[in-house]
């Protein structure tokens, strides 16, 4: 049976997709079977994965709208060596279109059910809202990974979060829990960087993430080749690091 982890956190540009895209390369390496399931009409996580958006025949949208089921719609990210549901931006028309649907926010969780035993691993790379797309993934995951930048205002919203995450386990999901904070694009040389980490550490203990990803250009210059960065480039620290963070999160599934 597959673990389902969404990677959220309202707040834009904090490092989701590159952790969605480069967890998922991780755990590839360490031979578990992995589907990426790209939940962002921005479709960064699809191309990343080196599948081109543009040329899509079906996507995440037909799942949610119960056009297709996830067998019609994933495809391979070859450089990845995993599977891909992909997204592009249609998925924008479906969080209108799914609100007079029946189970509006568990079509996503319907959908991965048929291909439950498909996979080790599902991870969810979530949209910067708390929106009707975020929430198919809450309700469909057994967990989520915060990826959180170790600065002054990465707190700021963490609550909101953290309460919608609590509505959803007490009304809709009681699987969910908070599995991390993830810190990432770290910054050694920055005090503040220090800081806020050992905060984070003090306030959460074990719910803080051991493995830290540095900021690294590697996995920045990964996303314009379509090839995850721990593909990429398999010896650089950004690489390192997320091979290190799936091994956690393989450790991790053990406990759950
Ligand atoms: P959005 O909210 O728009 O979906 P996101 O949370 O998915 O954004 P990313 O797209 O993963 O965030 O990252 C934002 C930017 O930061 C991208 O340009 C990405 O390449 C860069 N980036 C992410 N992680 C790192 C890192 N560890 N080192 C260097 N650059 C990084
Ligand atoms: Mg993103």
């Amino acid at each position: 049976m597959a673990k389902i982890f969404c990677v959220a956190n309202q707040k834009g540009g904090v490092g989701k997709t590159t952790t969605s895209v480069n967890l998922a390369a991780g755990l590839a390496k360490l031979d578990q079977r992995v589907l990426l399931v790209d939940l962002d009409p921005q479709g960064n996580a699809t191309m990343g994965a080196g599948i081109n958006k543009a040329e899509l025949e079906s996507s995440i949208y037909q799942v949610l709208l119960g056009e297709s089921d996830v067998a019609g719609a994933r495809v391979r990210s070859e450089a990845g060596r995993f599977d891909v549901l992909p997204a592009n931006r249609e998925l924008a028309g479906a969080e209108v279109e799914m609100v007079s649907l029946e189970n509006r926010e568990r079509r996503l969780k319907d959908g991965l059910a048929a291909v439950d035993a498909d996979y080790d691993f599902i991870l969810v790379d979530c949209p910067p809202a708390l929106s009707l797309l975020t929430l198919n993934g809450l309700c469909a995951a057994h967990g989520v990974i915060i990826p959180m930048q170790c600065e002054y205002y990465a707190l700021e919203g963490l609550s909101d979060l953290v309460n919608t995450i609590k509505k959803v386990h007490a009304n809709l999901n009681t699987d969910l829990k908070i599995i991390g904070l993830l810190r990432v694009m770290f910054d050694p040389r920055m005090t503040l960087s220090q800081q806020v980490s050992n905060q984070l550490e003090q306030h959460f203990g074990d719910k803080v993430f051991k493995t830290i990803i540095p900021r690294n250009v590697r996995l920045a210059e990964a996303p314009s080749y379509g090839i995850p960065g721990v593909t990429f480039d398999p010896s650089s620290k950004g690489a390192q690091a997320y091979i290190a963070f799936g091994a956690e999160m393989v450790q991790r599934i053990k406990t759950m």
